[in-house]
């Protein structure tokens, strides 16, 4: 079967320059990003998460390396902007992300910059608004939102110019349990409806759960690339690497290590509360 990559990042090595001296936050990096996928990001501060981020859809070029859009060298200057019609990017906090002061002129913004139809921008903005379930609140200012509801309208805003590919860099960080549910759900609708690749950042575990693919990042490389029962079932890599895993796996590893015979292959509650049981009776016969 080949591969459909929407990304390839190819050997890049990303340095930050200050004063003379040169720091490389990603080195000889390369990763593929398969169309269609949903793939979260995991890595402790300073990993190299936000810089790979701005890699993707050409905020940054890399300072040795190639990054491919769609097969379009991310360095490429005239396709600059096609590129970021591609690869559209959440950052961590909403307030910064809002233009506008109603909902439907904000989500309108990208649409409008791209010299659509006025008719086309009314059915991008209401479609977009609807995909994250925020259309009843068109005509309200985003101020008076929460902060999860802003974020979805963040997301919207990158959904109306119907790009390929989202990259949310931690767009969960400042909500609250309820507001990073509601983005966590949202946009694995969007992956799963609409076909659009997810590259999700984050630091919870748990929203790890869901992905196709999970990488854990350190020191700007990757030290872990798999299913998200793979990567949290090795937990000591991932304690080394100053992470958690989530609590249904830390209690499974806690009950391992104890002596009950539970195999660390699982996520969720239900399934961790059936592996405790299974195990429980296992040790009656
Ligand atoms: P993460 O998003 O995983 O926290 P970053 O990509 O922000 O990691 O940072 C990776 C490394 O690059 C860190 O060591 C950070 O200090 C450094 N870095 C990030 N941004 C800059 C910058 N603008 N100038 C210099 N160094 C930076
Ligand atoms: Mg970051």
């Amino acid at each position: 079967m080949i591969m459909d990559n929407i990304i390839e990042v190819k050997n890049v090595t990303y340095e930050y320059s200050e004063d003379n001296i040169s720091y490389a936050a990603l080195k000889d990096f390369s990763l593929n990003i398969e169309r269609g996928s949903f793939t979260v990001i995991l890595g402790h501060n300073g990993s190299g998460k936000s810089t790979l981020a701005k890699l993707l859809n050409g905020l940054y070029k890399p300072t040795s390396g190639d990054v491919l859009v769609d097969g379009i060298n991310t360095k490429d200057e005239k396709t600059e902007l096609e590129i970021k019609r591609k690869v559209g990017m959440v950052f961590q906090n909403p307030d910064n992300q809002l233009v506008a002061s109603i909902v439907e002129e904000d989500v309108a913004f990208g649409p409008e910059n791209l010299g659509l139809e006025p008719a086309e921008i009314r059915k991008r903005v209401d479609d977009a608004l609807k995909s994250v379930d925020m259309y009843e609140y068109r005509e309200s200012t985003p101020h008076h939102l929460s902060g999860g509801q802003k974020q979805r309208i963040a997301i919207a805003g990158i959904i109306a110019m119907q790009p390929e590919c989202i990259v949310l860099d931690e767009p969960t960080a400042m909500l609250d349990p309820k507001g990073r549910a509601e983005i966590i759900s949202t946009v694995r609708r969007l992956n799963i409806e609409k076909g659009i690749t997810v590259v999700l950042i984050t630091h919870y575990m748990e929203e790890a759960e869901n992905a196709d693919r999970v990488l854990v990042m350190n020191d700007g490389g990757i030290i872990a690339d798999s299913t998200p029962k793979e990567v949290f079932s090795n937990v000591e890599r991932l304690k080394n690497v100053g992470l958690d895993v989530p609590q249904t796996t830390e209690l499974l590893y806690r009950l391992k290590s104890a002596g009950l015979p539970v195999n660390t292959h699982v996520i969720s509650i239900k399934e961790a509360a059936d592996e405790i049981e299974r195990a429980l009776h296992s040790e009656d016969n």
